[in-house]
Formats: C-alpha cells, sequence, structure tokens
C-alpha cells in the first residue's frame, strides 16, 4: 500500500492501517533538515538540493541543478576513494566516508557523506541520495587530540626516568622507554612492587592522597629483584582524572582516577651516598677505638700502678707508727717522698687520659647503624667465611649518642666475629636482629662461637677482665665500655646461650 498520499487524499487513516504521511510533509522534513541532502540521477547530475546544502556548499538551487557532484570534488581526495564509493553504490549498497569538498568560492571542507542509491521497481537504481554535513571542526579537534597525544607520548618517552600511569585497578595503561627498561632488568612488573612497598611507607596517607588527589614526591622505596641486588627508586605520584567517554556517563559524568608514578633510579646515588656513610662511620670509630685504647691503656697502667703504692703508702703508715730513730725516720721520709711523687705522676697520667668526646643526644636509627656496621665488618666477615642472618624489625628512632651507641654494638659485634674465628671446624653463623617492645628496643647479636660459661657472665663486665691468653691485644674493656654506654643511656645488656649454642648479647634501650 502506497503510504504518502498527496494533499488533495488526505483523509483519517483507517483503523489498524499504519499512519499516512503526506507527501508535502516529507518535501518540508527535506527541505528543513539541517543537513545537506542532494538527490542525483544514476550519473550523480544533481536534480535537488535543500537549503542546507546550498548554505554548506555556496551553490544557489540554479547554479548547481544540472551539474554534477564532481563539482564539489577537490582533487586531493585519492582517486581510489571515488573508486570505491562508486563501487559500493553500483552494486547498490549505501556508502559512507570522508571527502574533501571545494565550496563555491574555493574554500575546501570535509565532508561527511553518504550516499544511498533509490532502487526503482524495475530493480536499477534511478536515483542517489547524497546526505553530508561539514565535520572539518570535529577533524580539526580530533587531530589536535591526537597531534598533542602523540607529542605527549614522545615527550613522556624520551623522559629519562621511567613513567607509568595506572587505572584504578593499578594495572599499567602507559608506560615510557624507560620503564620498558626497567621490566627487563627486574624481570617483573615493577609497579606493582614499587606500589606495595608504597602503600607500606605511606600508610594511610597513600588513601587520603587517592581521596583528596594530593600526589607525593621523592619517596625513596627499596627493590629486591630476582638477582638479590637491592635498588632504590624515588617515587612521585600525581593523581589524575579522566572524565568517563561512554554515553551512559554523558549527563551523569562518571570520573575515573589514574596515577601517574614517576621511577627514578637513584641506586648509584645511595651506593655512594652509603659508601660515605660507612666510611664516615669508619673514621669517627677509628678515632674512637685510638682515644678509648688510649684512656684503657693509662687506666690499666693506673690499676696496675696502684697496687705498689697502696703497699708504700701501708709502709709508710707502718713505719710512722714504729718507735723513731734516725734510720726508720730517714727511711720514712725517703719512702713518704717517693710515694708523694709516685701519686703525682698517677695525678699526670690521670690527667693525660682523653675524656670522652662531649656528643649530643640525637634520633638514632638503630637499623641503619647496624647494617652500616656488618657493612663495615664484610671484608672479615667475608675472610672468616661467616655467614650472616640480618633481621631488623620496623624500629622507632631511640635518642642516644650516635657514636658511643655504634661503639657498642661494634664491640659486641667484634666479639661476637672473634667466637666464631676462635671455634674451629664449628658453625660460622652470625645473627642479629632487632626488635620493638612495649617500653625500649631491643638488639640480639647471636653467635656460634663457644660461648660464656655462666660463671664468667658477670665477671666478664669488670674492667680487665679478659678471657683471651695474654698473646692477645685484649684488656678486658670491652664490654666494661659497652655497660657504661648503655648505662648513660638508661639501657642493659645481658649475655645468654643462643639457642643453637654459642653467645647471645640483648641489648635493651629505653625508647621514652
Ligand atoms: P570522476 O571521473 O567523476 O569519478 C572518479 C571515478 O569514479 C571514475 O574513475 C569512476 O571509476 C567512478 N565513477 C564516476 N562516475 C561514475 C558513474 N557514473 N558510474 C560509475 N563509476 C563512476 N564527490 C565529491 O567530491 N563530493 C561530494 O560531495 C559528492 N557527493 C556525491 C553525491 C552523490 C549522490 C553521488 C552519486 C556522488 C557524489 N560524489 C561526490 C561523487 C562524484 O560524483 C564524483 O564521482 C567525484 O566527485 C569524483 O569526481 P571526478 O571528476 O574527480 O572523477
Amino acid at each position: 500500500m502506497n503510504r504518502f498520499m498527496n494533499e488533495s487524499s488526505r483523509s483519517q487513516p483507517e483503523e489498524g492501517a499504519e499512519p499516512s504521511i503526506p507527501l508535502e510533509i516529507f518535501r518540508e522534513v527535506v527541505e528543513q533538515a539541517a543537513l545537506a541532502i542532494s538527490i542525483t540521477d544514476a550519473h550523480a547530475h544533481i536534480l535537488y538540493c535543500n537549503p542546507a546544502f546550498q548554505r554548506v556548499t555556496g551553490y544557489s538551487t540554479a547554479e548547481i541543478v544540472g551539474r554534477n557532484e564532481s563539482v564539489l570534488s577537490y582533487k586531493v581526495t585519492p582517486k581510489l576513494v571515488y573508486e570505491s564509493l562508486w563501487a559500493q553504490i553500483l552494486r547498490q549498497r549505501a556508502w559512507n566516508g570522508l571527502l574533501v569538498n571545494r565550496r563555491k568560492d574555493g574554500s575546501r571542507y570535509l565532508a561527511e557523506l553518504t550516499i544511498t542509491p533509490v532502487v526503482g521497481d524495475s530493480g536499477k537504481t534511478s536515483h542517489y541520495l547524497g546526505m553530508h554535513r561539514d565535520v572539518t571542526e570535529v577533524h580539526r579537534l580530533e587531530r589536535q587530540v591526537q597531534n598533542q597525544k602523540a607529542m605527549i607520548e614522545s615527550v613522556v618517552d624520551a623522559a629519562p626516568v621511567a613513567i607509568v600511569m595506572l587505572d584504578e585497578r593499578e594495572r599499567v595503561v602507559l608506560d615510557n622507554q624507560e620503564y620498558k627498561k626497567l621490566i627487563g632488568e627486574l624481570g617483573q612488573e615493577p609497579a606493582a612492587t614499587l606500589l606495595g612497598a608504597l602503600h607500606a611507607d605511606l600508610g594511610e596517607e597513600f588513601e587520603q592522597g587517592r581521596l583528596t588527589g594530593r600526589g607525593f614526591t621523592g619517596r625513596e622505596v627499596r627493590h629486591v629483584g630476582r638477582s638479590r641486588k637491592a635498588r632504590w627508586f624515588a617515587c612521585s605520584g600525581s593523581w589524575i582524572e579522566e572524565q568517563d567517554g561512554s554515553a551512559d556517563a554523558f549527563y551523569e559524568p562518571v570520573r575515573h582516577q589514574y596515577l601517574l608514578l614517576v621511577i627514578q633510579d637513584i641506586t648509584a646515588l645511595k651506593e655512594q651516598q652509603e659508601a660515605i656513610r660507612v666510611n664516615a662511620l669508619r673514621a669517627v670509630l677509628a678515632e674512637q677505638e685510638r682515644i678509648q685504647a688510649l684512656r684503657e691503656t693509662l687506666f690499666g697502667a693506673i690499676y696496675q700502678l696502684q697496687a705498689p703504692f697502696n703497699m708504700l703508702a701501708a709502709a709508710v703508715r707502718m713505719l710512722e707508727r714504729q718507735p723513731g730513730g734516725s734510720v726508720a725516720d730517714s727511711l720514712s721520709a725517703s719512702l713518704a717522698e717517693a710515694l708523694d711523687k709516685g701519686n703525682a705522676t698517677l695525678d699526670t697520667l690521670r690527667a693525660c687520659i682523653p675524656s670522652q668526646s662531649d656528643e649530643n643526644i640525637t634520633p638514632v636509627d638503630l637499623n641503619a647503624m647496624l647494617k652500616d656496621l656488618l657493612r663495615l665488618f664484610t671484608p672479615r666477615l667475608l675472610a672468616d667465611g661467616i655467614t650472616v642472618e640480618w633481621q631488623p624489625a620496623g624500629l622507632p628512632l631511640v635518642s642516644g649518642r650516635p657514636t658511643r651507641l655504634a661503639t657498642l654494638f661494634k664491640a659486641l659485634l667484634e666479639n661476637a666475629i672473634e667466637a666464631i674465628h676462635d671455634n674451629r671446624g664449628g658453625r660460622r653463623e652470625l645473627k642479629v636482629s632487632t626488635a620493638t617492645k612495649p617500653d625500649w628496643v631491643e638488639v640480639v647479636i647471636e653467635d656460634s662461637g663457644p660461648g660464656i660459661p655462666e660463671e664468667w657472665r658477670y665477671k666478664v663486665f669488670e674492667p680487665f677482665f679478659t678471657t683471651k691468653g695474654a698473646d692477645r691485644q685484649h684488656i678486658g674493656m670491652g664490654l666494661c665500655s659497652a655497660q657504661d654506654v648503655l648505662t648513660s643511656h638508661g639501657g642493659l645488656i645481658e649475655l645468654a646461650d643462643a639457642p643453637a649454642g654459642g653467645c647471645r648479647a640483648r641489648v635493651q634501650l629505653p625508647t621514652t
């Protein structure tokens, strides 16, 4: 049934029948359409064009009707495009594509064109319906976005630091050459591991940042890969929001959040800093040791001299109580004079004892200090074939005098290493661990040496007590000084058997 009617045949549609639309309405629709519409014969000669067509092309109906659509062609469109256009419409299929058109005034625009063949009753194409719109501005904006994207990508790619963008599920959505290099070197997705470390380092701050959009800068993260070699990275993160581009989110915007992570390899810098720190520690400890050795020698000499002087003093007192006589008096006077001179010498020696340097109390990171000390001992540990088990726990900083504490732990480590060294043929293991307790932190040093017999556990803290033979360069002041250091820090030291044999030194330092 013909659903289109002339004005004269307009009447109410029969019940159940499809509503008929007058032909005139169709004409008005085409005339008023915002799309540029043209109708051609089978050879693309224009028979009709609507006002929008005239507005877009600049041609009036009188100027364009009868001419071929090719009048709009600007010859930069490749011939192949026209050939495929025609191949398609000749098969009576609609064609859709982009052509560069030229207006009447010579200016060009990009036309998004749809050509639909109109097939007559005979089955032949009698006409073509062309509909197009000017998409020059849309294309310009698209190209601008593409250009900017390409530009950003090449800048990101050329950056000397690794850059990676992660979506809300922490999947990589963008990365650069440096990041790809990192994957090659670390043998896994480095962003996942680094994010784990950043979560641990930043704690709640990380989630807060995600909510408020506040990023973070220069967070140092340690990464140990399959090669077991530790690498250090400085990470900075920025939160980036993106509007969802789907149709669903057109009226109700949905935002997606991304994390832009900039990763800088600072391993070389860290190693350099570590070497400088360890060297500085070595120098400070050497100086401290020199002073300590001098103090111990002088203390030792005074201690050794004190006994005969005490005997001399006793002898003088005895002689003074004897009945007088010229021999006794002169002996007493000579001895008293010798004693005075001796005491004066002792005073001189005491005055020569170098004082402990005044050191300010500062926050001390015991884990870092122990690690630096172990690094300092590395050549000796390697030479003795000692395996080290280092088990640090997350410790708060303690207030203390860093050099004195370093001297204390150095003495304990030295004792442990020597004990293992002496234990020929046995296990050669050193275990250093730290732990946090409610009011103090604990450092435990366990060696696989012969251990300290129970009866000596307190004696070893006495001055000049040593279990080493006379051939050794020990005068037995190490543990005595260690206890001194701990007492001045309000700490404790306890010696016991290590669970697997050997000695266990447990040091406790208050945190408050
Ligand atoms: P042409 O010689 O016209 O055509 C190039 C190639 O197209 C030929 O080598 C041939 O393979 C094929 N071809 C051309 N005409 C026919 C035909 N009658 N039968 C079979 N194959 C043929 N072009 C535009 O540039 N801009 C437009 O906006 C535009 N709108 C069109 C709207 C309609 C409804 C139709 C049917 C065509 C439209 N064209 C348009 C295509 C236009 O007719 C030309 O084919 C095109 O512009 C190329 O022109 P030309 O002079 O460079 O080469």
